[in-house]
């Protein structure tokens, strides 16, 4: 069927289009009605039914393919690849939740998981799946006082970590952090499960409370762990949006719904099924590594590839060699990944048999034209950008390869992904804005399953942040958005965002866009700051393919101040430029534009808690005091 059916059919019957999508996961007990609406926002899907996530990720698959290649673990920084079939992925899943279990961790409990990208993570996540107990995993390159909020809110009562990550060659250990995080700790986790692999020499235990994972593996080994049944809405997982905004919400995860959307986007939107292979460079520690390394990939038997190390090492084609190896069908990556990449010779593209490869998404933030270009005319293959949000595990605005492709459009996701019912809004009149004109993207109720349920211990939190906008029932996670007359809609930033100048509103986007067609232009960071005259006025933050000058910097700032103008007219033009070696951002990627904006604006940075290189904003600040 073509995506426009399915699509309508989604929106006019979404019961029945539910209905049907459910019958591709295993239900233990049929649920007693698709969705069901009490208390609206809140919603729950395939209420009354039963079904367990590792059951369906893992033992479903045992007969038909338990020796199919299920996860290969492949790490540049140890130099180490781990191969795992359905059968082996069993054993250490069970494994997993035998010591889990001997630990007395049950139903509901929660369990931080703070690992870098190596099996181990995996096995963790699947075997709390196994047991019902709710994962919260940690991006492991977060601070201790990162980790002592998480392991607060979620009031852990175990922690798994690995003894160390790698990154770029550099062993950091994580043990350390751990102990600083629980010592930081209101609720800290009863114990304590190391997974060592023998990198940190150094790593101190405290008797009683740090179990070493190997050791109790040993005593429990070989035991079936039965699976917990759950109701389709119980919490599954706990994981936190990235921080761009403010402080993290602890999104809430069900089981039911988020397993049939993933199973569904599997085939759709990725175009990946049964014994086909996925690669996704994404961390474990975010949505996409939950969703398209751990979840998506094994609930349809396909091969998963889980990647430790930097897209660059042992040499930029890596990626590229790992798809030829591995004969991955479909890659997922990040628009910033692949600013990395830019920095190299694209002959490092072309250096490996791609004849498998058929896709490349990426999400996670804009990507815009010329990085979509050169990646895409490099490879030879199509790149789609996918639009969505940690709060929706799945896309949002994308296209379907796996149904019928639709022309990409550089600088758009796309189209609405089953069951999201989208608009864009004027933000005050919260009338639809005409096409081609811009305003704010909402979801209309219900959220379609995967949808984050609630807030993790904070209704409150999940009404005030998603739903108290323009009306109680309408969603918005404030993307700023306009939607062109073949219903291509662009994501031009967020709200908070947008430069009004003088009465005209600007994307932050449009801007940072312009900016980086210029060729010396690697990366630009666009904010308002307040303008006695104006209200607003853009300023702008570039960082520069090769280093130039002090003396030459005025020259580039008149060059970018030019292109916008050109580009944008001069109600764009920003008012001034600053030359800077590094952009702050999150640790997943994202350019942090409040904190830019707050020290332009001589104010207080705001939430730091998941700022990736705080020498970035030392950058930011040295800028702003030399003036350009
Ligand atoms: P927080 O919610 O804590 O402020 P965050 O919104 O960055 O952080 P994520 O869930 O990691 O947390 O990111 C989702 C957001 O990323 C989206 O709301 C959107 O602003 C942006 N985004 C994601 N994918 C795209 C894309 N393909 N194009 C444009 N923007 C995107
Ligand atoms: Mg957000």
């Amino acid at each position: 069927m073509d995506y426009a059916t399915l699509y309508r059919q989604s929106i006019e019957q979404p019961e029945a289009f539910w209905d049907a999508q459910a019958q591709a996961i295993h239900w233990r007990r049929p649920y007693d009605r698709v969705l069901e609406v009490e208390r609206p926002p809140f919603r729950r899907w395939f209420a009354g039914g039963e079904t367990n996530l590792c059951y369906n990720t893992v033992d479903r698959h045992l007969a038909a393919r338990g020796d199919q290649l299920a996860l290969a673990a492949i790490s540049t920084e140890t130099g180490q690849r781990r191969h795992f079939t359905y059968r082996e992925l069993h054993r250490e899943v069970n494994d997993f939740a035998a010591v889990l279990v001997a630990l007395g961790v049950g139903r509901g409990d929660r369990v931080v998981v703070y690992m870098p990208n190596m099996a181990e993570a995996v096995f963790a996540v699947l075997a709390c799946a196994r047991i019902g107990a709710i994962h919260s995993v940690v991006f492991g390159g977060f601070a201790a006082h990162n980790l002592a909020l998480r392991i607060d809110d979620a009031q852990a009562s175990l922690l798994v970590c690995a003894d160390a990550g790698m990154r770029a060659g550099k062993v950091i250990p994580y043990k350390p952090l751990v102990d600083a995080a629980i010592a930081q700790a209101r609720h800290p986790p009863r114990h304590v499960l190391v997974v060592s692999r023998g990198l940190d020499p150094a790593l101190a235990r405290v008797d009683g409370r740090d179990l070493d994972y190997a050791t109790l593996r040993e005593r429990h080994a070989g035991t079936d762990v039965p699976v917990a049944w759950l109701e389709s809405n119980e919490p599954s997982y706990l994981l936190y949006t990235s921080g761009t905004t403010g402080k993290p919400k602890g999104v809430q995860r069900d089981v039911g719904g988020h397993a049939v959307a993933l199973a569904l986007s599997m085939r759709t939107v990725f175009d990946v099924g049964p014994g086909q292979v996925m690669f996704s460079t994404s961390d474990v520690g975010w949505a996409v590594g939950h969703s398209y390394t751990i979840y998506g990939p094994l609930l349809v038997g396909a091969t998963s590839l889980l990647y430790e190390g930097t897209p660059v090492n042992p040499d930029p084609g890596i990626w590229w060699q790992l798809c030829a190896e591995y004969g991955v069908r479909t890659m997922f990556s990040s628009p910033t990944a692949i600013r990395v990449l830019k920095k190299h010779d694209p002959a490092w593209l072309r250096r490996h048999d791609l004849l498998a490869l058929r896709w490349l998404f990426l999400a996670g933030e804009p990507l815009d034209e010329p990085t979509a270009r050169w990646i895409a005319d490099g490879l030879g293959k199509p790149v789609i950008d996918n639009y969505w949000q940690t709060e929706t595990g799945w896309p949002v605005l994308c296209l379907q390869p796996g149904l019928d492709l639709k022309p990409v459009r550089y600088g758009s996701p796309g189209f609405p992904n089953f069951g999201y019912k989208l608009r864009v809004i004027d933000e005050t009149t919260g009338a639809d804005a005409a096409p081609n004109e811009k305003g704010v993207l909402v979801v209309e109720p219900p959220l379609p399953p995967g949808c984050l349920t609630t807030v993790w211990n904070d209704d409150e939190r999940f009404l005030r942040s998603y739903f108290g906008h323009f009306n109680e029932l309408l969603y918005s996670s404030l993307d700023w958005a306009i939607r062109d007359d073949d219903g291509y809609t662009f994501i031009l930033g967020r709200t908070d965002d947008v430069i009004n100048v003088a009465g005209h509103r600007l994307g932050t986007r449009e801007i940072e866009e312009a900016v980086a067609t210029h060729p010396a232009v690697a990366e630009a960071a666009v904010i308002g700051v307040r303008d006695e005259i104006k209200g607003q006025a853009p300023h702008v933050f570039a960082t520069l393919k090769a280093a130039v000058e002090p003396d030459a910097r005025r020259a580039m700032a008149s060059a970018l101040q030019q292109r916008v103008c050109e580009q944008l007219g001069a109600i764009a033009r920003p008012a001034r430029v600053y030359i800077v070696a590094a952009l702050p951002k999150t640790r997943s990627g994202k350019l942090l534009r409040r904190s830019i904006q707050a020290l332009a604006e001589s104010r207080d940075a705001g939430d730091l808690s998941t700022l990736d290189d705080a020498s970035a904003l030392e950058e930011i600040r040295a800028a702003l005091a030399r003036g350009a």
